[in-house]
């Protein structure tokens, strides 16, 4: 079985906190009747939908895309069902669940279940946060536009990037039961930047 856990880019897609400038812009440059072919330019953000965070988003000066390796994203993923969360993933939710070093985490929570941008979306907390760089994991995902909210100097983001863990954010995880896959993405090959999108599947070992 194969999970396509990538949000569709497109013009109405949610986006962080509903933010106009977030959306990704379609404009037809060429058309039949002009050109005799068609073209499309796309405009958007490199944080829209399904990507990863280097650490150069918020750590000045940390590493971006530049001769990144593909090997963090290959490999064995855990689902953890937190959908009983409302709030912020804690150290002490996280104490109850299986995770050990090298793993690539991908949180599920109620996050999933709304096609719309969630204002109270579910978000790892800081303490979370300190606790999986105990654990030494490898990778984190979660299935909001954002890996934390409302924390005054993005700690959970600093915490992951300052340890060169790959932040995974905006997967769609409604039908994925909790467990663990093989996850494959491929971020797109640009250059010299802090976030880069990605196509990202879950496959049933
Ligand atoms: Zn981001």
């Amino acid at each position: 079985m194969i999970y396509d856990i990538s949000m569709k880019i497109h013009p109405d897609m949610p986006v962080y906190k509903n933010r106009e400038e977030k959306k990704p812009v379609f404009e037809t440059v060429k058309t039949f009747e002009h050109d005799g072919v068609f073209e499309t330019n796309l405009t958007f953000n490199l944080h829209t939908g399904t990507h990863i965070d280097y650490p150069l988003h918020t750590i000045k000066g940390g590493y971006n895309s530049y001769n990144h390796s593909l090997e963090p994203f290959l490999g064995t993923a855990k689902v953890i069902d937190v959908t009983h969360v409302k709030d912020g993933i804690t150290e002490n939710e996280l104490i109850h669940h299986d995770i050990q070093e090298n793993d690539f985490i991908i949180f599920k929570t109620k996050n999933s279940f709304s096609e719309k941008f969630l204002f109270d979306f579910t978000y790892l907390e800081k303490t979370g946060a300190r606790y999986l760089v105990e654990k030494k994991v490898r990778g984190v995902g979660i299935d909001a536009l954002g890996i934390e909210r409302d924390q005054p100097n993005h700690p959970t983001h600093d915490t992951l990037l300052s340890k060169d863990i790959i932040i995974l954010e905006g997967v769609r995880l409604k039908e994925v039961p909790e467990g663990l896959y093989e996850l494959i993405m491929l971020p797109l090959n640009i250059d010299d930047v802090e976030a880069l999108p990605v196509r990202a599947i879950l496959k049933t070992l």
